[in-house]
């Protein structure tokens, strides 16, 4: 066994040979894998084998494919069959949501470039001659479905071996039987693994632990956000319809996915395999897998799981025919928005994770490459920010992720609208006037732990959402408090922040080479900041305050806390001259914009908010009411004349009692999460994780004037200037699109040019209620850029005819921002 190498895969499950077979491609041959006991003996031996090319998320999306892309080329290149069948995958809906759902998967889909078609019903029964299309009695008829030609499924045994044997020829090395039982740091900055087969010193670990994910954190002292859901599957004998069928000449069925019943199905040695997603099915391991469980299962639970065999028997009448051969129950990771957690471990320098894999035999490949490129060429080639381990934050307690985990399972199949939210775990983190906002016809949401307001439900309207990809019930609410912030004035909780402070003599030109503009010379200015990657992408966005001279204030997205954060952390000093706190919970946020704004907050403070005492993108440090200390940006996320209070958290009652106090003679109001979508739309701003990702430079995304090419050294410069002299492929612009009834654009929508071409993709959009316009901002080819340009735009199946805008079709000079 070797003692020393440059990354140590621990875990040797479809997750972690594929890491090791893609270090091994990247030319990282110094590399070894150690498995506990057996490859494959830990979930990935039981898998159903599925390879789902469906997936909503644009990140996981690209992983699956390439996935899928891979399995059909391992046999050739490694001489190991993986018994893919390309069968083909068909998603059947019986309701018009579902097919909103699958039209809104075919625009991600199409700027991924995963072939798949919607088909009728009449197509389905030619695809699936056993299918029952149903109409009568407890068998509801199949509107349409969509259908996946490339995928299939796979043995995930074979697809392991043939990975090892890919990783092996190119050097790497495995050791079965080799658990590792601890982890040390050893004063050069190494990893020291220790196994009762000896020390292993790695520059790098990735832990691909599956089930054992929590156990093997706590080793090193994170709380990783990954707990098993008992899944099952049923196996059945031998079904003479499908016999008679395939005898007959018929190909093998496509796997077929009967999402509103919440369970698949595939043909299996001539019988099948039925696997449910059902509701009840418990977390476990929360506290670590016990020594007993090693490679066995749970009991089956039939009872859970009849509702589904019923609905199955109806929609396939062959199922009554074939008896049960044998239940399969076993323990499937999960984290709690569902997607895996594929890279950087926060804290701690060179540990990586690829763990929570719930679709791990198809994610597998995918999160082999992006995780081998992360770690070989200093970042992933795609944004990840979807499935960074980071977007999680210290709010994933044990209890929280048992409820969520179990949520998420047993909404696997459920229609995922785009303003879901759902309500395990809550309410969690709460702003302290989470109750006044409650008083005032609060509709929640959540992010990243925290309620968040989505809107406000005035007096005799129902408080809840309608979920749907179309206007729903909230639409006209929403507008009312759009046109409360332009008309006269409203408040914004937007305590969620993420706030730290950074002090110290090296502070100024440490923050510098960190982001692309000029960090603040003067105290009381401003900066919109971008952390770039090395090749460009836009990592983190930050709004820096100078509060003192060594003294700044910098604010990025709540969801960020702990990306950021951990940034932040990594990219510190060794020589103490930067102090660095993470202040998120010590202050909260009030936007208070609209242009009654000043008046109101000149009735709380002595300073004076005229344009040349405190002009736009200016800061001070202000009295407020009764609150002391009191960060006042004269700017917001809204566009409008206004100020974001980022108070001592202790003021949060006596600071809003005061704003409502003051604002009542102008009719003050909340504005939720909603209206500020539509507001930031008319205005053109990017939102960082969905408009401002790391695909994306600055340059694309227009923001040149937030980039000092000639101020110095930063990370990102030399792929910026290499941009520029190459010319720069994309640019980032404001869409009208014409024509819209009910169904606005929400983001990843295709655009193409007047000749269909698929030119990009729009990355938000909204209804942008003051201008009475469909609003998409997005991506496309430079030279489509300009003003004018007509497009057209793929929202829920239909094309929409589309212009580009100026920027910031709302007020584009600003003028009420300045006034
Ligand atoms: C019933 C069922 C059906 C499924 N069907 C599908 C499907 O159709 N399609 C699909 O994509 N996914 C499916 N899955 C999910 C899939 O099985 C998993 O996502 C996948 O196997 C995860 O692979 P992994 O490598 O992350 O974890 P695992 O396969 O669990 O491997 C982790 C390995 O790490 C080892 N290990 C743990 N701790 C240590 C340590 N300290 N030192 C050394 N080694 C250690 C373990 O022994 C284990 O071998 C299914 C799951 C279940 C339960």
């Amino acid at each position: 066994m070797k003692t020393h190498v440059r990354v140590l895969v621990v875990g040797g499950g479809v997750v972690g040979v594929s890491t090791l077979y893609h270090l091994a491609k990247k030319g990282w041959t110094d590399i070894a894998l150690i498995e506990r006991t057996e490859l494959t003996a830990g979930s990935t031996w039981h898998a159903a084998g599925l390879l789902p090319l469906f997936n909503m998320s644009y990140t996981v999306g690209q992983l699956h494919k390439y996935s899928v892309d891979l399995y059909k080329k391992l046999p050739a290149e490694t001489g190991q069959d993986v018994s893919f069948h390309v069968s083909g995958n068909l998603r059947l809906a019986t309701n018009r949501e579902r097919m909103d759902e699958y039209y809104k998967y075919c625009g991600t889909a199409n700027t991924i470039g995963v072939p798949f078609e919607v088909i009728s019903a009449a197509q389905v029964k030619e695809l699936w001659p056993l299918i029952d299309l149903g109409g009568s009695g407890e068998t509801p008829s199949i509107v349409g479905a969509l259908y996946h030609p490339d995928d299939g499924h796979i043995a995930p045994a074979d697809l392991t071996m043939a990975l090892r044997k890919g990783a092996r020829a190119r050097g790497a090395e495995i050791y079965e039987q080799t658990e590792a039982s601890a982890f040390e740091r050893t004063p050069g900055g190494e990893w020291k693994v220790r196994t009762k087969q000896g020390d292993i010193i790695a520059e790098h670990i990735v832990l691909a632990t599956g089930n054992y994910a929590r156990e093997t954190g706590r080793l090193l002292g994170l709380n990783v956000p990954a707990i098993p859901v008992e899944h099952q599957y049923i196996v059945y004998d031998e079904s003479p319809e499908l016999v008679a069928y395939r005898k007959g000449g018929g190909r093998e069925l496509a796997v077929l996915r009967e999402s509103d019943q919440s369970y698949y199905l595939r043909e299996e040695r001539m019988g099948w395999i039925l696997g449910p997603y059902e509701k009840g099915a418990p977390a476990r391991f929360a506290d670590g897998v016990p020594d007993w469980f090693g490679r066995s299962l749970f009991p089956g639970d039939l009872d859970r799981l009849m509702p589904h065999v019923e609905a199955a028997t109806r929609r396939v009448p062959a199922l009554e025919n074939c008896g049960i051969k044998d239940i399969v129950n076993g323990p499937i990771s999960y984290t709690p928005d569902g997607s895996p957690l594929i890279g950087p471990a926060w804290g701690l320098p060179n540990v990586w994770l690829n763990e929570g894999h719930s679709f791990g035999i198809t994610a597998a490949g995918g999160s082999g490459w992006q995780l081998a490129e992360w770690i070989v060429e200093g970042e992933p080639g795609i944004d990840m920010l979807a499935v960074d381990p980071r977007r999680f934050g210290a709010y994933t307690s044990k209890r929280y992720v048992v409820k969520k985990n179990e949520e998420t399972y047993r909404n696997v199949f459920t229609i995922h609208f785009p303003d879901e939210e759902r309500p395990e775990g809550r309410p969690a983190k709460t702003s302290p006037v989470y109750d006044r906002l409650n008083a005032r016809g609060a509709v929640w949401g959540q992010r990243y732990g925290w309620e968040r307001a989505n809107w406000f439900a005035p007096p005799g309207v129902e408080r809840r959402d309608r979920w749907s990809f179309r206007r729903s019930n909230y639409f006209e609410h929403v507008g009312n408090e759009v046109r409360l912030m332009r008309e006269r004035v409203g408040v914004i909780d937007l305590t969620p922040f993420t706030k730290h402070e950074v002090t110290g003599p090296g502070a100024e030109a440490w923050l510098d080479r960190l982001v692309a503009n000029k960090v603040p010379s003067r105290i009381g200015r401003m900066a919109l900041s971008h952390a770039l990657t090395r090749r460009g992408g836009i990592r983190s966005e930050f709004t820096i305050t100078r509060i003192a001279a060594q003294h700044f204030y910098v604010v990025s997205a709540g969801a960020a806390e702990r990306y950021d954060g951990d940034f932040l952390v990594k990219a510190l000093p060794a020589d103490g001259s930067v102090g660095l706190r993470n202040i998120t919970g010590a202050r909260g946020t009030f936007v208070l914009a609209g242009p009654k704004s000043r008046e109101v907050l000149a009735q709380l403070t002595d300073t004076p908010l005229d344009n040349t005492s405190f002009p736009w993108l200016t800061a001070q440090v202000i009295e407020a009411g009764l609150a002391v200390d009191v960060y006042a940006l004269r700017v917001n996320f809204v566009g409008a004349l206004g100020w974001e209070l980022h108070f001592p958290i202790e003021y949060a009652h006596s600071l809003f009692d005061a704003l409502f106090e003051a604002g009542k003679a102008h009719g003050i109001g909340m504005v939720g999460m909603r209206a500020m979508e539509s507001l930031r739309m008319e205005k053109s701003y990017r939102m960082w994780g969905s408009d401002l990702t790391t695909d994306y430079t600055p340059l694309e995304a227009s923001l040149d004037r937030f980039v000092r090419m000639n101020k110095g050294p930063f990370v990102g410069r030399e792929a910026l200037e290499k941009q520029l002299e190459a010319g720069v492929p994309n640019r980032f612009i404001t869409l009208e699109v014409h024509g819209v009834t009910d169904a606005d654009p929400l983001g990843n929508e295709p655009l193409f040019d007047a000749g269909g071409r698929m030119v990009g993709r729009a990355t938000s959009g909204y209804y942008g209620h003051c201008l009475r316009k469909s609003l998409a901002i997005g991506y496309v080819k430079s030279e489509l850029s300009q003003p004018g340009t007509r497009l057209a735009i793929e929202i829920l199946g239909e094309r929409k005819q589309a212009t580009v805008l100026r920027e910031s079709p709302y007020d584009p000079d600003n003028l009420e921002l300045r006034a």
